[in-house]
């Protein structure tokens, strides 16, 4: 079937919805993901018939056979991205459009159904409008929304890929990442694991990348870190990103960020820093970046300030780096000056209290 066929959603509004103020309760210091609103996004695909049965439904659990695929081969994507209420009453996502489309080329590497764009944005429209009360209010929160895709098919055959795949949206509050202050944080080298190789599934969005990422998650945390900063397969010597989220290097004026190389996941976040730098005075480079570049970058005093990006926390300076054999401080380990004006311009678009020249934010309502 290649002509598109435009969905339609049935909608099924949940009978035990909470109350007004169960969900204030909720909303008013939400820990991020784990508590979800009261309704969700579910779409069937079904090799020879395509995407159908579209609903919107009360948010609850799946019955799915002990056998189905995903349970033992892990074909699942998923995407991340945010309602934002702004300072004027709309309430707009930003760029869910790069979201879908990234959403699709996830779907290719992991041999999984694309869902036509309009779909993807109109699902998240629908279950956004129907819980627009849980969108937060205080700027810096947000309602996280979390589409994801997985295999269906029971059977533990792995000749094909599934031939039936499920498709949600679902939709957590959040709290600013950044509750008590902007902290730092310290991040640690790992050489002994690596999160992606050529021709791997790194530019993939998809849940197994992270579940090979926690044990050097954890051993980040054991050697007193916050975050894993994740190096090139062969060498372990080019820097690629920090844990779930994109790195860059400042360098007095100039933005410097690793080169997507196939084994670094193209964040959005990444994206729109890239192209707001020239507004913002600032000269970018994509590049590789070496661990010994940013070592001596940091004791020349010219590698100035160090900051990851990405949905969940925007913009997060990086303080200090450990390795198994060395350990340096970034600049006086505090936040940025650069950094901060990034972070103050992309949650100024976001929330509407900056001009949004490229068209970003989309309005929901
Ligand atoms: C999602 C993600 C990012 C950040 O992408 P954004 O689109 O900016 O949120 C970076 N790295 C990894 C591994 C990710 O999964």
């Amino acid at each position: 079937m290649t002509i598109a066929q435009k969905l339609s959603f049935d909608v099924q509004l949940s009978d035990h919805a909470r109350t007004a103020a169960e969900r204030e309760q909720v909303m008013a210091n939400p820990v991020f993901g784990k508590v979800f609103t009261d309704h969700m996004i579910s779409i069937d695909f079904t090799e020879g018939r395509g995407w159908h049965d579209a609903r919107l439904m009360p948010y609850g659990p799946l019955a799915l056979e002990p056998a189905t695929a995903v349970f033992h081969y892990g074909q699942e994507i998923f995407e991340g991205l945010k309602a934002y209420r702004q300072s004027g009453g709309s309430v707009v996502t930003f760029r869910p459009y790069a979201n879908a489309a990234r959403f699709n080329r996830s779907a290719v590497r992991l041999a999984m159904p694309e869902l036509p764009e309009e779909t993807f944005v109109e699902s998240l429209e629908l279950l956004v409008q129907t819980e627009r009360e849980w969108v937060p209010m205080p700027e810096g929160h947000s309602l996280y929304l979390r589409p994801f895709m997985i295999a269906t098919q029971p059977g533990l055959g792995v000749n094909y890929p599934s031939k039936t795949y499920k498709y949600m949206v679902i939709a957590s509050p959040a709290a600013s990442y950044f509750a008590g202050g902007i902290k730092p944080v310290s991040v640690w080298l790992s050489t002994e694991y690596t999160r992606a190789a050529p021709g791997g599934t790194g530019e993939a969005k998809c849940g197994g990348n992270y579940a090979a990422a926690f044990v050097a998650q954890r051993q980040a945390v054991e050697q007193g870190c916050d975050q894993v900063v994740w190096l090139d397969a062969q060498e372990h010597r080019h820097v690629e990103e920090m844990g779930g989220m994109n790195l860059f290097f400042v360098f007095g004026d100039k933005l410097v960020t690793p080169a997507l190389t196939g084994s670094l996941l193209a964040g959005i976040t990444r994206d729109s820093i890239l192209t707001l730098a020239g507004e913002l005075g600032l000269e970018v480079e994509e590049r590789l970046v070496s661990v010994d570049e940013w070592e001596a970058g940091c004791a020349s005093g010219e590698l100035t300030e160090v900051f990851a990006c990405g949905t969940a926390a925007i913009v997060t300076p990086v303080g200090s780096v450990k390795g198994a054999d060395r350990s340096w401080t970034i600049g006086d380990g505090s936040p940025g000056e650069v950094t901060m004006r990034v972070r103050e311009e992309l949650i100024g678009i976001q929330y509407g209290t900056r001009p949004d020249p490229h068209n970003w934010v989309h309005k929901i309502l």
